[in-house]
């Protein structure tokens, strides 16, 4: 089994270039932030305490979330895409000790290069379907739904993300500075790290991927 990485800021358009990489290459796509958002929906145990992480744009603790991502690959037969993870070095490690001892291998790492003033303005424009089977993304000006305020796939409403404030992307563009910075520098070093041009429009970020992800896949 293979591991496939999309590293990026906050609104970088890891989800949405996930979701189509996902459905190319036949792919499993684990998003942490979407297996947390469930739990909080849902009011797990884990839900209740990631609860506030999640709406104030905080990290989880590094031994809640390698647990369910470790938790996550066990029986995994196909190769894995992971957005969202890892986002400390921490997890990093733990990520690569957690393939060398199973036998899996890294494949391809990406990294969604967009400035600071886009991904301000993108935040403020998401909204995301409120259907967690659907999960489809939307920007108010880039990718419009067919009718307002309802998923064209689904036809389900569609919410903000609670942490999509100016407040909590203060917070979340912090912590990608402190804490997800190194995490991009541990793997800038590795053979198999391409930086991806992430301001251009979702089709030609996901072309320009596809054509990556054509020598492993
Ligand atoms: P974004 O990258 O746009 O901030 P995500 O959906 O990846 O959105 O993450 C949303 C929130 O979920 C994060 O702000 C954090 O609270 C939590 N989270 C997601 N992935 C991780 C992770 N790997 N480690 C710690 N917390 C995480």
């Amino acid at each position: 089994m293979r591991v496939f990485l999309i590293l990026g800021a906050p609104a970088s358009g890891k989800g949405s270039l996930a979701q189509m990489v996902e459905k190319k290459f036949a792919l499993t796509h684990i998003s942490t932030g979407d297996i947390l958002r469930d739990s909080v929906f849902k009011e797990t145990e884990i839900g209740l305490r990631v609860k506030d992480c999640t709406a104030n744009g905080t990290l989880v603790d590094d031994s809640t979330v390698n647990g369910i991502v470790f938790a996550r690959l066990q029986g995994e037969a196909r190769d894995v895409l992971f957005d969202g993870f890892p986002r400390t070095l921490n997890q990093a490690i733990a990520l690569d000790s957690f393939l060398s001892e199973k036998g899996f291998h890294l494949g391809l790492v990406v990294n969604l290069d967009v400035p600071t003033c886009v991904l301000e303005n993108r935040v403020v424009n998401r909204r995301i379907c409120s259907n967690v089977e659907c999960r489809a993304i939307y920007n108010m000006t880039r990718r419009k739904t067919v009718v307002e305020g309802v998923c064209d796939l689904c036809m389900s409403p569609l919410k903000q993300r609670p942490d999509d404030t100016a407040q909590a992307f203060k917070t979340r563009m912090d912590v990608f500075a402190t804490v997800y910075r190194p995490v991009l520098e541990y793997y800038s070093s590795k053979p198999n790290f391409r930086q991806v041009d992430g301001s251009a429009l979702p089709d030609e970020v996901f072309n320009a991927v596809s054509s990556l992800y054509g020598e492993y896949v």
